[in-house]
């Protein structure tokens, strides 16, 4: 069973909580326990709705201990520790979106362990005879002349007349590579550097039962900036014209493109409650921050020239802007003070 029909098998979204995932559980059990229900469903949907539960149980995590900055990317060697309760640490790389909002992932990987069929040992048990001398421990001296026979040491028994032979399994080296993969739910709001665990039971999801410590990282994004205070930042290039006539333009924000409205004079947009979750599993976010940069192309067209000759023409008989206004006092009384050398 998938994860998100695990979710919908209990009627739910797949960014449910865990509160929402145990109230789902207990209200549908109480509705179709056997005990209580007596048609023919009954006992298959308990099956199905326990199968449900606990995948999206495995798939859990929780928040672990700092692994400290540097995890290494794959699991470190650890060829004496035992393969069933050991950790894996790996380095789980997130888009801005997957670490805001959260996502499913499933994780794979190979660890190796000792062999299973020979115990680590790389030998077979019991040991054999040995081969080339029958277990004798001597052989007959390449010495034909020599009477009666000599018999000198074996070399492929060094005498003991026993051998031990090869695992087959892991072709004597003691240590067999095992595949794993362990389907995980990471809540939205984790941020850089989080360690989040994973524990227990990947059976029937690779073998690996142990527990698995993530170390969340975020993959550099395209437009977005985030800010220490969850707030995300975007810096864009509008149309000029477009910037102008206050015209609606399309921003990209982490839940897709939105339409925003522009205004002419500002450069600054706060989209409030659009950046990245303050806490883990919060719903508290961070502003967004968009800061336009209006351009326009190196060339009109003539129509264009024309239309603004006209909006400028248009603009003589208007109020000025308050900066302007200033502006132009204060350059007319400059111009008074200077020696008047143009005075015809
Ligand atoms: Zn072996
Ligand atoms: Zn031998």
């Amino acid at each position: 069973m998938s994860i998100d029909r695990a979710y919908a098998e209990l009627g739910l979204p797949p960014d449910a909580s865990d509160a929402q995932v145990k109230a789902a559980w207990r209200r549908l059990v109480s509705h179709w326990h056997p005990d209580r229900n007596a048609s023919a469903e009954a006992a298959r949907r308990m099956q199905r709705i326990n199968g449900a539960y606990e995948q999206i149980r495995l798939s859990s995590v929780t928040e672990g201990v700092d692994a400290g900055p540097e995890g290494p990317d794959s699991e470190p060697p650890e060829p004496s520790d035992p393969a069933p309760g050991r950790t894996v640490r790996r380095k789980l790389r997130l888009s801005l979106e997957e670490a805001a909002l959260g996502c499913t992932r499933v994780v794979r990987g190979r660890l190796s362990c000792p062999c299973a069929a020979c115990e680590g040992s790389g030998a077979l048990a019991p040991e054999a005879a040995c081969p080339r001398c029958d277990g004798a421990g001597t052989v007959p001296s390449g010495l034909w002349f020599i009477w009666p026979p000599v018999r000198s040491t074996c070399s492929g028994c060094d005498g003991s007349g026993l051998v031990h032979r090869s695992c087959l399994a892991c072709e004597g080296r003691g240590q067999q590579s095992l595949r794993y993969q362990r389907t995980v739910r990471i809540p939205g709001g984790v941020r850089r550097g989080d360690v989040l665990v994973a524990d227990g039971a990947g059976e029937g999801q690779g073998g690996f039962d142990g527990r698995l410590e993530l170390l969340i990282e975020w993959r550099p994004h395209p437009f977005f900036v985030a800010g220490d205070d969850g707030s995300l930042r975007c810096e864009m290039p509008v149309d000029g014209f477009a910037w102008l006539a206050d015209a609606w333009i399309e921003v990209p924000t982490l839940s897709g493109l939105q339409q925003m409205r522009l205004r002419r004079g500002r450069h600054v947009y706060r989209l409030r409650g659009q950046g990245l979750p303050l806490q883990r599993r919060g719903s508290t976010r961070g502003d967004f921050v968009v800061t336009v940069t209006p351009s326009f192309a190196e060339s009109l067209s003539a129509e264009q020239q024309s239309l603004l000759a006209q909006l400028a023409a248009a603009a003589q008989g208007q109020p000025a802007a308050a900066a302007v206004r200033d502006w132009r006092e204060a350059l007319q009384a400059w111009a008074r003070q200077q020696p008047s050398a143009s005075t015809a």
